[in-house]
C-alpha cells in the first residue's frame, strides 16, 4: 500500500467502544451480503440503521458462540486490471491482502499485524460506504489497486509469485490471517484509518504533519531495522533538460534561468521527521509529495544535490511513513514480540476488536 494518503480520507460512522481490549463489535451487515445494490437514500439509511453496537453488558463469550452468527461475509472486489468483479469473503480478501502486500518470508507475527491492518482498511471502506466511483450500483467497496485501495493477489497469482513455495507461503499467510480473524483497529469507537508503509526511514510520520488535523494514532515513533528492505535507500539522477521537462507537464508556468540552474532548486520546508514539505525550484514551490510523484521517488524523505549537469536526489525509506511500518513490523516481531505489541506500537492507544457479523 503506497497509496496517496489524501486518497484515504473517508466519513464514516460507527458505534463506541466502551468494551475491553479484544471486545466485541456487532456489525449487522447482512443487507450488503444478501441484496443487490442499494441505490435509494431509504436502503442506505436502512442498512444503516442495521448497524448496530453490542450492548455494553452482554458478555463477549456469549455473543461468539450464539448461534446463527455468521463469522464472515462477502463482498465484491474490482480487480482493475482483469477488468471483473470478483465476489470473494472478507477473510479470503485479507490472504489475498497479506500476499500481495507483504514478503511471505516475514515472521509469522508481522504477517498477522498485516492481516489486521489489512482487514481494518477493508473494514472501514464498507462500514463508511465508501463506494469506488463508477461502480456504486455494484455495491464496489475494494479494488486490488495498491495505489487506490490495497494491492490483492489471487490463488493463481500467488502460485506464479511463489512457485514451489506456493503451498508453505499460502499456508503460512493463511494462518496468520485465521489466527486474527475478524479483528480489526479500533480508535475511540470507530474503526481506524491504518496506513502502512514499506520503510520509515528510521522515524514514521506524524499524521499532523501530512494532513492539517491531528490523528491520535497516527504518531511518529521510532521505526528500527528497516533496513533490509530493497529500497530503504535510494539514488536518482535527472539531468536538467530531464528535471525540467518533468517539472513543466504538471507545472507549465514554472520558469527556471538557464544559468546557475542549480542555485534554484532548494528544498525550503522538512517535516520535524525530516521528509520534505516543500521545495522551490525556480518560480514554483512543489510539496514534498507532489515532487516524489513526478520523479518517482520512493519517499519524500530526500535530498537534492545539484551539480553541473544535472540533479542527484538521495532518499531514505519507502513509502509514505505513516502509521505501520512493514518492515519495521518484521524487526520487532524477530525481536520477539507478538502483533498485538506491533500494531499497538505503530497504532497509538487503539484497541483490537472483533468484527461481528449477523
Ligand atoms: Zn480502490
Amino acid at each position: 500500500m503506497k497509496k496517496e494518503v489524501s486518497k484515504r480520507r473517508h466519513n464514516f460512522f460507527w458505534l463506541d467502544t466502551t468494551l475491553m481490549l479484544l471486545a466485541l463489535v456487532v456489525l449487522l451487515i447482512a443487507n450488503i451480503v444478501a441484496k443487490p445494490a442499494l441505490n435509494n437514500s431509504k436502503n442506505v439509511q436502512k442498512e444503516k440503521d442495521n448497524i448496530v453496537q453490542e450492548s455494553k453488558n452482554q458478555s463477549a463469550s456469549t455473543t461468539l458462540q450464539s448461534k446463527n452468527q455468521k463469522d464472515d461475509i462477502y463482498i465484491n472486489l474490482l480487480r482493475k486490471e482483469k477488468n471483473k468483479i470478483e465476489r470473494i469473503s472478507l477473510e479470503e480478501y485479507v490472504i489475498g491482502v497479506v500476499a500481495a502486500e507483504m514478503p511471505a518470508e516475514f515472521n509469522l507475527e508481522a504477517l498477522k499485524a498485516q492481516a489486521v491492518a489489512s482487514r481494518t482498511y477493508a473494514a472501514r471502506r464498507i462500514v463508511g460506504k465508501a463506494l469506488h466511483k463508477g461502480y456504486e450500483g455494484k455495491k464496489v467497496y475494494l479494488c486490488d489497486d495498491f495505489s487506490h485501495c490495497q494491492a490483492y493477489i489471487d490463488k493463481d497469482e500467488m502460485k506464479q509469485k511463489w512457485g514451489k513455495n506456493f503451498e508453505k507461503y499460502y499456508s503460512k499467510i493463511r494462518k496468520a490471517v485465521g489466527e486474527t480473524k475478524g479483528e480489526v483497529l479500533v480508535y475511540n469507537g470507530r474503526i481506524i484509518d491504518s496506513l502502512y508503509h514499506a520503510a520509515s526511514g528510521g522515524k514514521t510520520e506524524d499524521a499532523k504533519e501530512v494532513f492539517s488535523e491531528e490523528i491520535p494514532y497516527l504518531k511518529s515513533v521510532v521505526s528500527r531495522g528497516e533496513e533490509g528492505c530493497p529500497k530503504f535507500s535510494g539514488e536518482f539522477y535527472f539531468t536538467y533538460g530531464e528535471f525540467i521537462k518533468r517539472l513543466k507537464k504538471y507545472f507549465p508556468g514554472l520558469r527556471v534561468e538557464t544559468k546557475n540552474i542549480f542555485s534554484q532548486i532548494r528544498v525550503i520546508e522538512r517535516t520535524t521527521t525530516q521528509r520534505v514539505r516543500c521545495v522551490k525550484v525556480g518560480n514554483t514551490i512543489l510539496s514534498g509529495n507532489q515532487f516524489r510523484n513526478i520523479f518517482g521517488l520512493y519517499s519524500t524523505e530526500f535530498w537534492i544535490y545539484p551539480d553541473k549537469r544535472g540533479v542527484r536526489i538521495q532518499t531514505r525509506g519507502y513509502g509514505h511513513g505513516l502509521g505501520m511500518s512493514q518492515w519495521g513490523a518484521n524487526y520487532l516481531a524477530r525481536q520477539g514480540k507478538n502483533y498485538k505489541q506491533i500494531l499497538l506500537y505503530y497504532y497509538q492507544n487503539v484497541k483490537i476488536c472483533r468484527l461481528k457479523y449477523r
